[in-house]
């Protein structure tokens, strides 16, 4: 069974991130995505409210599973037998920084390869962390955010 794991903060997730899953469920058996605990970035959302949100986005979709881990990547990989990290690119920037943890998780596992998926011309402006500033300044974020996906104002 080929396994992707699309893992990353989603704080909160984005149409870029669900266009990048739906995009790549036809390559693969089954989808995690998975919300890495362990990283030193402080969260505007709780996990709670960003796997809830993660869970409403892919609803629909019986090969898309949701979960969250406090390890390695790759670690979190072997223990899910997933052979493949999903990534999505809206640029250069995001090429560099890209493939540089993909260099580091091939050291780590090189039987585990990274699959880059291109984000769909519309998506490409969209970030958490702008969708997050638009919140803190108080607009409406809803054009950004899955249909499913409803944020309270903070
Ligand atoms: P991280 O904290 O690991 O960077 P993110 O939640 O910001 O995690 O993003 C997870 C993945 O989704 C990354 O590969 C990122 O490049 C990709 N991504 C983020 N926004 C978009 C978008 N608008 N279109 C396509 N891919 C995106």
């Amino acid at each position: 069974m080929n396994v992707a794991l699309f893992p990353g903060s989603f704080d909160p997730v984005t149409k870029g991130h669900e266009s990048i899953v739906k995009k790549a469920l036809p390559m693969f058996d089954k989808i995690i995505v998975a919300i890495g605990e362990n990283t030193s970035k402080k969260t505007m959302f709780s996990l709670e409210d960003r796997l809830k949100w993660l869970k409403e986005t892919f609803a629909d979709c019986d090969n898309v599973e949701i979960d969250s881990y406090n390890c390695l990547t790759t670690d979190y990989c072997r223990q899910k037998n997933a052979k493949f990290i999903l990534r999505g690119l809206r640029d250069t920037a995001d090429f560099q920084y890209e493939k540089n943890i993909s260099d580091i998780n091939t050291m780590l596992d090189p039987e585990i390869e990274t699959v880059f998926l291109l984000a769909d011309k519309q998506d490409s402006s969209i970030s958490s962390s702008f969708v997050r500033e638009m919140i803190m300044f108080g607009k409406d974020v809803r054009e950004f955010l899955p249909k499913s996906v409803v944020i309270p104002n903070k």
